[in-house]
This record gives C-alpha cells, structure tokens and sequence, in this order.
C-alpha cells in the first residue's frame, strides 16, 4: 500500500498576522507554511517540493537578504525535509525522486539533502532559474541551493489531458498516479503536482496560489499581504490570475474528486492531519481514467 504523507517543511512568520494568514492576531506574526508531500510508491520515496535545506540552516546567506528578512524566515533543522523524512524512520538515500512545483527558494532549499534523488522540474523553469534575467530572479532563484551533480529530469508543459488541463503524465522512473499539471504565472515555468489516490486526485497547486479563500466558489478573497506579494511574485499575472480562475473551476467542477492545496495556506495543511496517510490504491482499484 503506498502512503502519502503531508509535510510542513520550514515557515515563514511576517509581521502582520491576520493580513497575512486570515487567522493570527493582527499585531503578531502570521504563520505561513511550507507544505511538502512524501509519497511512498514501489519506486521509492517521492518528495514533492522540499522547503528549506540543511545548508540553509547552516548558512542563512544562501537566500537574498530581502526575502528573508521580509518573510521572517524560520530556518530550523528539525523543520527540513530531512530531518522530518528521518524521523518517519526513512533513510535520505529512500528518496529517489523530487518533482518541484518550482525552483524559488522556499521550494528548492533542500535538493542537496537527497543526493541520490532524481530531480523532476519543467524545462522552462529551469532556464528561468539558470538564467536569473531580473533583480526579481536574482533573489527568487538561488543558484547554490543546487550547484553540485544535480540528476535533472526535465519535461516540456505539455501532453496528455487532465480535467481540462495539459498534464505531462509519464514521469521517467515514477509511477503513472503521479503527473506534473502546468499552472504558470507565478514563475515561467511553475506548475502542480497531482497524484491519485484511494478517494479520487489531490492536486498540490503550489503557489499557483497562495490563500483557501482564493478557491472560494462564490466572492472568492486574497488577505491584503498575500495578494500584494503574488502580485510582487508573478512572473506573468495574467496567466497566474487566469489559472487561478481555472483552478476555481476545476474546484466548482470536481471537487469531489480533486482535493486542492497550495504550498502556504496553513489552514488547508491542517485539513490533512498525520495519520491514517492518503492511499494510492492497487491498480484494480483504480478510478475511471478522467477525460
Ligand atoms: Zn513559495
């Protein structure tokens, strides 16, 4: 049975509270996670994004100066994705595979903790992110989370349908439950991640959002902080708000089978508690392949 198990790996506590998170005391720090996924599958452990690193903690001077004074980094060992993945009583070397919605810095900080990991990213992310273009990128993208003998796997946005979205499904050396969803916007070449389980599809959106309100089926809402950093983020906000209308739609169309998360909200972490894991089923369990 292959389990899937939902990670916060390293927050980010700006001033501001409620501005930022919907929930905290206004004149406190809001608490902004990092939600990871630990996917086991035959072919072994799956990480999807991986929060902060090791080196991170070490050497705070990896990340720009600006955004993490801004967001309040909270660089912390136990909260990395390796010492989280340990403590479940795994080995690093068991993570074979990373898939990462992106290559900014709160997403990329902990590909050096699993050497042996083939690391899945869309090829135009990757560009962006070795090109660094903009003062933006320069501080988004932070080359050294991952100089070293990296074992990239990188795949065009494009392929197969997926509930109306292009999907690149055939992951090399990973099951066919697990698929990249292309959502740009945010960054070039940003995107979800979807994976199957027992009770339909969950979809971890990355920061293609960033607040459960922005998926609300009627007068969906953004905090006043969130929406200004999206806005300060995107790489290209008219695909970012248009995928985003897309994803209220998937939402309103199949939400009964899709269950949607972004990597911040720490409100639709807490929807996911440790135990029982999600399951992916056996294969003659498997749901009707969606058009
Ligand atoms: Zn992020």
């Amino acid at each position: 049975m292959t389990r899937i198990h939902h990670l916060s790996r390293g927050t980010m506590c700006p001033f501001g509270g409620r501005l930022w998170d919907g929930f905290s005391p206004l004149f406190s720090s809001a608490k902004i996670v990092c939600h990871c996924l630990l996917i086991e599958t035959d072919a072994g452990l799956v990480l999807v994004d991986t929060g902060f690193g090791l080196a991170d903690v070490r050497n705070p001077q990896r990340l720009s100066t600006f955004f993490r004074l801004a967001n309040r980094v909270q660089l912390r060992e136990a909260e990395t994705a390796r010492r989280q993945i340990e403590a479940k009583g795994f080995a690093a070397a068991d993570v074979r595979h990373i898939i990462l919605t992106h290559l900014d810095f709160d997403h990329a900080g902990g590909i050096a903790d699993f050497p042996g990991a083939t690391v899945h990213v869309l090829d135009i992310e990757l560009a962006a992110a070795t090109k660094r273009g903009s003062a933006l990128d320069r501080r988004r993208y932070r080359p050294m989370q991952w100089e070293g003998s990296v074992d990239w796997q990188t795949y065009t946005a494009d392929g197969e349908r997926w509930f109306g979205f292009r999907c690149v499904r055939d992951l090399v050396g990973l099951p066919p439950e697990i698929l990249i969803v292309p959502l740009a916007g945010h960054t070039a070449g940003h995107c979800g991640i979807a994976a199957r389980t027992a009770d339909g599809w969950l979809l971890h959106a990355g920061d293609a959002y960033f607040y459960r309100g922005e998926l609300h089926l009627q007068e969906y809402h953004c905090t006043p902080m969130l929406r200004f950093y999206q806005r300060l983020m995107a790489t290209d906000n008219t695909m970012r708000l248009n995928n985003q209308a897309r994803l209220r739609q998937l939402k309103t169309t199949h939400g009964r089978l899709v269950r949607l998360f972004c990597a911040h909200d720490a409100k639709e972490l807490d929807m996911f508690p440790p135990q029982p894991a999600e399951t992916v089923p056996a294969p003659a369990e498997r749901l009707a392949e969606p058009v």
